[in-house]
């Protein structure tokens, strides 16, 4: 029979699938010997079995449910049933994986009409139990019967307004028990059942709705959003309450052991006395720093600082802690990894490799590449910002970034108005997981209530998106869309920048500048190049990208498209007398003031490069993207090459093709006009030549795109090749220099082998071959593959991650092809897929050098290429 529960004594850290992250960690500090509240854990299993089979529990599970209650009691000497010993347990889920704010917690479970007297009575203390019962009123009903929470806060905070109560400790035990009451007919108004008086069905159904929320579709959003898979189901934990509401010398707090955003090694984090659960995160009263603790509570202080010590080292990582005082006692609810910024993930890393806790391999693995992009995000500009109206001078940083947008009130406009192409800022009150879609819409998020632990704060830092937080002085009225601070306003729609490393908030849009580099990122980036094996270089061809590229340390360009150096107005005429030419005389003549253009311009790619390897790609798309398209356009060039507009229009006509994209482009422009080859190939080598003459060195190597016979690029080969020789002859010199292909169709994958032979180099264009492999057009998809991944037809968009299945299995037979028939060739990717941390992954498992993307992805592809080298040797290192 399957064991579907586990008490935590019997559970430890290692069985994370089974009692997921949160009841493996409780298991394991029982055995470290910390004062963790006694409990037990529903499995994993048991929600995979329930959402496959059931609406309500197994037998099986039931009675293994009443024979864990039975030892539970018997450990703890309390029962549900129990006048003395009232057994009253929180109920929590805790999937493998951390999803904070996903799924949904219920504290105070067991109480009903009779037994709260019964508390009130024991402890003496009448307010404490009935605010127990309306807390768990209130938790029950949102979680396990869906009840809005807006039903039972609004009533409360009514009630507390008009009766004058500031904060909720000033509410006496019998309004307690009136709100109570209340509560329970929302419950026949809302859903038209009681609230369950009877502990164990209070505690079967809360286990249900635990199952259940691991489908709810802000938890699905948050999977997709992270990569988590939906398969994997979350566990439940039930575990003995402890009661930070029971009084002043009892609270509730978490706490980060080091700084989650900065990466300090100082803890972090923030407590409330007399008070339980969310109330720490909600943001309705302001907590106070835990250092404060100190002088509150002396004993506790210290003892709580041993305890995040000794978790800290256990774990090797930053630990995000939860802890409730009772009476001056602490005890342990939760222990995990840290959420942090990329800037605190880099700083935790390097730190503690610098103390001796982990080796720079294992820091590698502890940064999400991801979050890498955070790091090279802008900030605003110092001038601009000095000239800028800040309107909030007081919010809290809770995550960074620089972000600029419109303003918008509800998480569904922000999704909306960002699919319309807005950028959006969204501002709440304060933020809960129903947020999440409009909160990763948004461009940054403002909220007036919480601290730097709200949700907010922590899904935003999650996503690397900028936030700020606890900004008191802004009023967000978010039904009538407004925000009122010190008696201005501000409505949807206007434009704020938010400084989400500052907490300051300012009307208007502001100039950006780009991210500086940290110590830490330097050194810790330098342990990835020196652990990755794949090489990285860039796709650029304009100086400030090739700069941006170097200074990231890509190892070469990877690819410059050389149509993205036509465009400016000049250039363009020529291009265009050039495709308009109606004799070879006339098109040569326009090439050779192209290649004037050209020569420049590879000069200074080559000086940049200064000997790292370039690679340079004959020109690829269809001759008609340089042509004018409306009327207005044509006179304009009719004007410029002296031509009249009917001859230019029937030219035009000629040239239109229906499917350009797999019209006459890539090679097949240089197969039919070999004297393009011949210009660019000059220029190339012209380029190199000028720049031997100042003693710098370069490696040129010579891209053809779209080949799909041997014959095309042994043709174009022999043309550049002669080309070459012819100027090496006039020139008095010779060049190094490499003839490669692109491998962007099908055929090409496939007869990559004798492509080999005759080619030096070869890089995968994934684009292409995606497009060519499904036949979707790599313009129009994506209208219709969002589509499909909603309906589970692909499960990711393969022009961003690959699709290991089908292209991925034509790159490995191409590269196994090519290397067979031709070990020296090397083997690049410059597709899109070049930059995708989870592509890279297969690219490093192939025969493949390296990967190329745009310049500001290379440092998420060198920690991606160097986090999947150290995972494949550790591999390695567990099979011996
Ligand atoms: C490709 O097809 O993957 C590629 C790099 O070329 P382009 O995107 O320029 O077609
Ligand atoms: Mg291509």
């Amino acid at each position: 029979m399957t064991k579907y529960i586990y008490a935590f004594s019997e559970g430890s850290q290692a069985m994370k699938d089974l009692l997921g992250g949160k009841g493996a960690n409780l298991a394991e500090m029982k055995r470290l010997g910390l004062p963790v509240p006694d409990g037990f854990t529903i499995t994993t299993e048991a929600c995979i079995e329930y959402l496959k089979h059931g609406s309500t529990l197994s037998n099986e599970l039931k009675e293994e449910l009443h024979n864990q209650l039975a030892a539970f009691s018997e450990r703890t000497g309390k029962a549900f049933s129990s006048n003395e010993n009232l057994l009253l347990v929180s109920v929590r889920s805790g999937a493998k994986i951390s999803m904070p704010g996903m799924m949904d917690t219920i504290l105070n479970l067991g109480l009903n009409d009779e037994n709260v007297e019964k508390l009130a009575d024991k402890t003496g203390d009448a307010r404490f139990a009935y605010d127990c019962y309306r807390r768990l009123l209130q938790m029950f009903g949102q979680v396990v019967y869906g009840i809005p929470m807006n039903a039972f806060d609004q009533y409360f905070d009514k009630y507390k307004e008009e009766h004058g109560y500031e904060v909720d400790a000033d509410i006496p035990a019998e309004v307690l028990k009136e709100i109570s009451d209340r509560f329970k007919e929302i419950y026949v108004e809302e859903v038209y059942k009681p609230f369950p008086q009877e502990p164990l069905k209070q505690l079967t159904e809360a286990v249900e709705a635990v199952f259940k929320s691991w489908d709810n579709d802000r938890a699905r959003v948050y999977r997709d959003l992270n990569d988590i898979p939906h398969d994997i189901g979350t566990a439940v934990n039930v575990q003995e309450m402890v009661f930070g509401n029971s009084g002043d010398r009892s609270g509730t707090g978490l706490a980060f052991t080091r700084n989650p955003v900065t990466g300090e090694n100082k803890l972090f984090g923030e407590y409330l006395l007399n008070a339980q659960g969310e109330d720490v995160v909600a943001g309705i009263r302001t907590p106070k720093e835990i250092a404060t603790l100190d002088s509150q509570m002396p004993d506790v202080y210290q003892e709580f600082v041993d305890v995040t010590e000794k978790l800290e080292t256990h774990y090797k990582d930053m630990q995000d802690i939860e802890f409730t005082i009772e009476n001056a006692n602490l005890y342990i609810l939760q222990t995990r990894n840290g959420k942090r910024t990329a800037k605190a993930a880099m700083k935790i890393a390097v730190d503690l490799v610098d103390e001796g806790v982990i080796t720079k391999d294992e820091a590698l693995t502890k940064v999400d590449v991801k979050s890498i992009d955070t790091l090279l995000h802008p900030a605003f500009e110092e001038k601009a910002l000095e000239a800028a109206e800040a309107i909030s001078e007081a919010g809290l940083p809770a995550s960074p970034g620089a972000s600029t947008g419109k303003v918008v009130f509800s998480a569904e406009d922000a999704k909306t108005q960002a699919e319309q192409g807005e950028k959006v800022i969204l501002m709440r009150p304060e933020t809960s997981p129903e947020d999440i879609e409009g909160m990763v819409a948004s461009e940054a998020i403002v909220t007036t209530h919480g601290g730097m632990t709200s949700h907010a704060a922590v899904v935003a830092r999650g996503m690397g998106k900028c936030c700020v937080t606890g900004c008191s002085n802004l009023n967000i009225d978010t039904e009538n869309k407004v925000v009122n601070y010190h008696g201005k306003e501000i409505h949807e729609g206007d434009v704020i920048s938010v400084d989400g490393s500052t907490g300051n908030i300012y009307l208007g849009e502001i100039e950006t500048t780009s991210a500086e580099h940290s110590e830490e990122f330097d050194r810790f980036m330098q342990w990835a190049e020196e652990a990755a094996r794949l090489g990285v270089r860039m796709n650029a061809e304009t100086p400030a990208d090739i700069q941006a590229g170097y200074q990231f340390d890509a190892s070469g360009i990877g690819l410059v498209r050389t149509e993205h150096m036509f465009f400016g107005a000049e250039r363009l005429v020529q291009m265009r007398r050039f495709i308009l030419a109606s004799s070879k005389e006339e098109r040569v003549d326009a090439l050779n003031e192209i290649r004037k253009y050209q020569t420049e311009d590879f000069e200074e790619i080559f000086r940049l490069s200064n000997g790292r390897p370039t690679i340079v790609r004959l020109l690829d798309p269809p001759l008609h993207e340089f042509l004018p398209k409306s009327e207005e356009e044509i006179q304009i060039v009719s004007n410029q090459l002296d031509v009249q507009p009917d001859v230019l229009k029937k030219r035009l006509n000629d040239l239109h093709e229906v499917n350009p994209m797999l019209g006459h482009r890539g090679c097949r422009l240089a197969v039919t006009y070999p004297e393009l080859a011949e210009m660019q190939a000059e220029a190339i080598i012209g380029s190199v030549m000028r720049l031997q003459a100042e003693g710098i060195e370069s490696k040129p190597e010579i891209m053809i795109p779209l080949v799909s016979t041997v014959e095309e690029f042994k043709t174009l080969k022999d043309t550049i090749q002669t080309t070459i020789s012819e100027l090496e002859e006039r020139e008095n010199k010779t060049v190094n220099y490499l003839i490669g292909t692109m491998i962007e169709t099908p055929r090409a994958c496939l007869i990559a082998g004798q492509l080999a032979q005759e080619s030096e180099f070869f890089s995968f264009g994934t684009n292409d071959l995606t497009q060519l492999t499904y036949g979707f057009s790599r313009d129009d998809a994506g209208k219709f593959i969002s589509e499909y991944i909603n309906r589970d037809l692909l499960t990711i968009d393969p022009f961003q991650t690959l699709d290991v299945d089908g292209v991925g299995q034509l790159i490995k037979t191409a590269v196994e092809q090519a290397k067979a028939s031709n070990p020296q060739i090397k083997i690049g990717v410059c597709g899109e897929l070049g930059g995708d941390p989870k592509s890279i992954h297969f690219f490093n498992d192939l025969a493949i050098d390296y990967v190329s993307c745009s310049p500001f992805r290379v440092p998420g592809a060198i920690l991606a290429a160097a986090q999947s080298q150290v995972e494949s040797e550790r591999l390695v290192g567990a099979n011996k």
